[in-house]
């Protein structure tokens, strides 16, 4: 596996790559890697010549209240699996490396950005939209995979491409749990062991609400009072930051359950903020 840190040289490798008539898939990751990011380079091993992988911790994706210092991080774990896994180049720019001090470009999807994660991280996406922006126009990749854990993430991003004729195609890949159902993240790290033993009640609050739609129960609003109170009794230190039905694709606030829609959810538990979702249908 080569170890790139410099745009400039990714870009060069890549491109002689390109030449040689290899295709290339990318896995834009923030490190501390764990059985979610694998399946992403798994799938991207199946459909390129080349596995990029990228391990950068972005800091325009985070406000300044946010856990950027914070983020947990383990470089040798991560060059470690990452090699296991299949990568050919693992890509780890230093944080100031991919950024010119008086950067000024932005790429933004307003519309899809203002709703669920939106709320309480404003400039989040605008923030992802843009590295990754970077991170295609340095790499060319031919596909990109990203988790369905992230599903605004995901759903911008595949706007983001569509919008501005980006030659890249986007992999939306199956959400990881734990074996216990709680989606694996690398912010997991942050729980207390208390903590860790309450939080995949969080899936079952979201499967619980699935039965309840199922049962005949389409109102957003009693679905989400539900998930409230579920919550509260099994997560009692938990905050829900919004757990709203949207539609799968524009992610438009639903009032109504019609065929199907997306329940996302995002729950503060101690340090971490936790996110979640499923589809439901009648
Ligand atoms: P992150 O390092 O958290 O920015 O995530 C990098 C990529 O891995 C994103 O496309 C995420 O959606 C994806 N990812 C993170 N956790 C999971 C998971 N549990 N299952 C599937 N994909 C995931």
């Amino acid at each position: 596996m080569e170890i790139i840190t410099t745009p400039e040289a990714v870009k060069k490798r890549c491109k002689e790559l390109k030449k040689q008539g290899k295709t290339i898939a990318l896995v834009p990751t923030m490190g501390y890697l764990h059985a979610g990011h694998l399946s992403l380079i798994k799938k991207a091993r199946e459909l390129a010549d080349i596995v990029v992988v990228s391990r950068f911790v972005n800091p325009t994706q985070f406000a300044p209240n946010e856990d950027l210092d914070a983020y947990p991080n383990d470089p040798n774990h991560d060059r470690t699996v990452t090699e296991k896994a299949g990568t050919d180049i693992l890509f780890e720019p230093p944080a100031g490396a991919m950024y010119h001090k008086d950067h000024a470009t932005w790429v933004e999807v307003p519309s899809l950005a203002q709703g669920l994660c939106g709320v309480t991280r404003p400039t989040h996406f605008r923030g992802v939209c843009t590295v990754v922006t970077k991170l295609f126009n340095l790499i060319h990749p031919d596909f990109a995979c990203f988790g369905e854990k992230d599903y605004q993430q995901l759903t911008i991003i595949r706007r983001m491409v569509r919008d501005l004729n980006v030659d890249v195609e986007i992999i939306g890949c199956p959400l990881i749990r734990e074996e216990d159902g709680l989606a694996m993240s690398s912010r997991n790290a942050y729980l207390t062991k208390e903590e860790r033993a309450l939080v995949p009640h969080i899936r079952k609050g979201l499967l619980a609400l699935q039965e309840k739609a199922k049962q005949g129960e389409y109102s957003a609003k009693n679905l989400q009072d539900f998930f409230a109170r579920y919550i509260k009794e099994n997560i009692p230190m938990a905050r829900i930051d919004y757990c709203n039905m949207v539609d799968k694709d524009s992610l438009e606030p639903l009032e109504t359950l019609k065929d199907k829609a997306v329940v996302a959810a995002a729950v503060y538990v101690g340090k971490a903020r936790l996110l979640d979702n499923i589809l439901i249908t009648k």
